[in-house]
């Protein structure tokens, strides 16, 4: 579905969609119907490694063509998904999928450290079976635990902290990868936070948007940052918009950064293309 929206059309338009009810049980007898239609996929966006401006590995995005609706943005259908169930489905979905484009990428010369990160859901954690569908992913497609990164906001381990720290636990000796993503949206503490077994921080968008002027905001990613670097975790900068702020962020020695300002998200086959193109000497992001 991706191919025919062209290029760079990957992005959603957010139409006010129906909030009657009758509207979100439409939409959700739809959504239920397009995981089997193939109407899901996901885009991938490249995190960059700020140190030398190379694609460290990509962030799995899943978008839904609806042939109804248009394009439909994760942030409308993915909390509908969250509260019937659906996002179990779709999860495993995005799981598979992502193992499975990797698996093809890192073939490619230069890419073979390539890393995906998929989001997970709270849903998703207080089930039993993350642990094994992780495990049998990684072996379908021949993976390194570390090639596999999921990435868990606070608020999906504050659902359940006792039974997410056992899980996140069990995962990191599995020795895949743990993003602690968007954070500071929420009203724990880093300190709090470390409980759980994150290798990796998510600076929140809304920290590095340009047009956040608060006066406060270079320090606050500041010590983010510091933090973050004291108790061992690596930085992404989620959504950084100006090349001030990249520059900063390379002086704090935060070692990722994932925006649009390097990249959209792209299709499979633009990434493929994206890393062939890295190796011929072009511009890798
Ligand atoms: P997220 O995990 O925090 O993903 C980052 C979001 O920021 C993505 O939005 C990405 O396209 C957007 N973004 C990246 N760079 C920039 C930038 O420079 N400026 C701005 N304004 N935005 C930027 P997207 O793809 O619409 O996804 C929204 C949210 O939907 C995700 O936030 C995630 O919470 C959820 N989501 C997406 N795919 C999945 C999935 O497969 N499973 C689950 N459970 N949630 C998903
Ligand atoms: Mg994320
Ligand atoms: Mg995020
Ligand atoms: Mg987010």
């Amino acid at each position: 579905q991706a191919k025919k929206l062209g290029g760079d059309r990957i992005e959603p338009f957010r139409p006010a969609l129906k909030t009657a009810v009758s509207g979100r049980l439409q939409l959700e007898s739809d959504l239920r119907r397009a995981l089997e239609r193939g109407e899901l996929f996901l885009v991938y966006q490249p995190i960059v490694r700020l140190a030398d401006a190379q694609i460290a590995g990509f962030e799995a995005l899943m978008r839904w063509e609806s042939p109804k609706r248009g394009l439909v943005s994760p942030a409308d259908f993915v909390p509908l998904a969250e509260s019937c169930d659906l996002i179990v489905p779709l999860g495993q979905f995005a799981l598979e999928e992502a193992a499975r484009r990797l698996s093809d990428w890192r073939r490619l010369p230069g890419a073979e450290s390539l890393t995906v990160s998929v989001n997970i859901s709270s849903r998703q954690l207080i089930r039993q079976d993350l642990l094994s569908d992780v495990r049998a992913v990684l072996s379908r497609y021949q993976l390194a635990p570390g090639a596999l990164k999921l990435e868990i906001t606070e608020s999906v381990v504050m659902d359940n902290p006792e039974r997410s720290a056992q899980l996140l636990v069990r995962l990191r000796e599995l020795g895949v990868g743990l993003s602690l993503d968007d954070f500071g949206t929420g009203y724990s503490s880093l300190a709090y936070l470390m409980r759980f077994p994150f290798d990796t921080l998510k600076i929140d968008q809304s920290f590095l948007r340009a047009n956040n002027t608060h006066p406060q905001r270079p320090i606050i990613v500041q010590s983010i940052a510091t933090m973050a670097h004291e108790l061992g975790l690596a930085v992404v900068a989620e959504g950084v918009e100006t090349e001030e702020d990249v520059a900063r962020l390379r002086e704090l020695k935060c070692e990722y950064a994932q925006s649009y300002l390097f990249s959209q998200p792209l299709t499979a086959e633009a990434v493929r293309k994206r890393l062939g193109d890295r190796r011929n000497g072009r511009r890798a992001s």
